[in-house]
């Protein structure tokens, strides 16, 4: 039987683009990327079951952090390098496709549907650079684009492809249609690096990196508050439940051999945690405790305990805020 491999995020265009393929006779196998700023897998396992395939999970490596550095093709209106992207996101495709002996890779790109990234030089472009020219696929709007020797040689059918092509969604609903594919019901959350207000957050780690920053610093900047203390040192703080989850599990994963790191929970009240990177002294340390105790409502002076992790050691501690300590001076990223 004939294999594709497919890039499936779970929207959707990914969703189209299987099923054509799957009209084609096609086994397809969906490939999920998780990035530190957008994990879309659990609309990709809802999209897998709904077409009835397997789907892989695969996260980003380093490789990934440095194209978001230093995108060489740019970014899009935050600092979504959307091409180097989509590059990277294909060349993990290719990999599985060479890994299970398949025919093609799969997109659900549409040409013209979105301006920074899918205008026919840019798809041209991914061609060329994915290294698997002419087994790309775009079954949407294929019959648009130049016959690829995957059709050339019988292998994908070029009549059963689209034309589809620009923004309007209405033709790609009429298709769903036909297709007899839904919209999943697993919401989406984007991708937060096209977000203008979540830039500020990535340029100042970028700025402010050392040879000791590592890719869970990128991961926690979707969690909480980030405030910068100085060239050196941060504090991030837990705004949700789900925040102080992500912190603390990511403390426990990756600090065991981090003397910069420091991380508190509150013990006697309902608060958030907070996590202290880079100068770990005297000063620093008040500041992230007086700003953990700034945004708790709950805590008493006189009564408050701090649970602190610094490596592998824990202890209890009582904590006394700083007179006329003002969290409102310090602006967050
Ligand atoms: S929006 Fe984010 S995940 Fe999507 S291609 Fe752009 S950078 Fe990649």
């Amino acid at each position: 039987m004939k294999k594709a491999i497919a890039l499936l995020s779970g929207g959707f265009d990914s969703l189209l683009a299987v099923r054509i393929m799957q009209k084609q006779g096609f086994e397809v196998i969906g490939l999920n990327v998780i990035t530190p700023f957008c994990d879309t897998s659990a609309a990709a396992q809802e999209a897998a079951e709904m077409l009835g395939i397997e789907c892989r999970y695969v996260k980003t490596d380093d490789s990934y952090l440095e194209l978001v550095r230093h995108p060489r093709y740019g970014y899009g209106k935050g600092v979504n390098p959307c091409l180097d992207c989509h590059l990277y996101m294909i060349r993990r495709a290719k990999e599985l496709m060479e890994e299970l002996d398949a025919d093609i890779v799969v997109t659900g790109e549409v040409i013209g549907q979105r301006p920074m990234s899918q205008q026919r030089h840019h798809l041209e472009m991914l061609d060329y650079h994915s290294g698997i020219q002419g087994r790309l696929i775009r079954p949407i709007c294929g019959k648009l684009l130049p016959p690829t020797e995957a059709e050339l040689t019988g292998i994908v059918d070029r009549e059963q492809l689209y034309a589809l092509s620009g923004r309007a969604r209405t033709p790609l609903h009429q298709l769903g249609t036909e297709l007899g594919i839904e919209k999943i019901k697993t919401s989406m959350a984007g991708c937060v690096l096209t977000e203008i207000s979540f830039a500020p957050r990535v340029r100042d780690l970028i700025r402010h990196e050392t040879d000791q920053t590592e890719a869970w610093e990128y991961e926690i900047l979707r969690f909480g508050r980030h405030i910068r203390l100085d060239r050196e040192t941060k504090v991030v703080l837990g705004r949700r439940e789900s925040d102080c989850d992500f912190l603390s599990a990511k403390f426990r994963e990756c600090c065991a051999e981090r003397a910069d790191v420091m991380y508190w929970e509150p013990e006697s009240y309902m608060g958030p945690s907070v996590m202290l990177i880079g100068r770990i002294d005297g000063e620093t340390m008040r500041f992230a405790q007086d700003m953990q105790v700034g945004y708790s409502k709950n805590a008493v002076p006189g009564n408050i305990q701090l649970h602190r992790y610094h490596k592998t050691e824990e202890w209890i501690e009582a904590f006394e805020p700083t007179e006329g300590f003002d969290i409102k001076k310090f602006k967050t990223l």
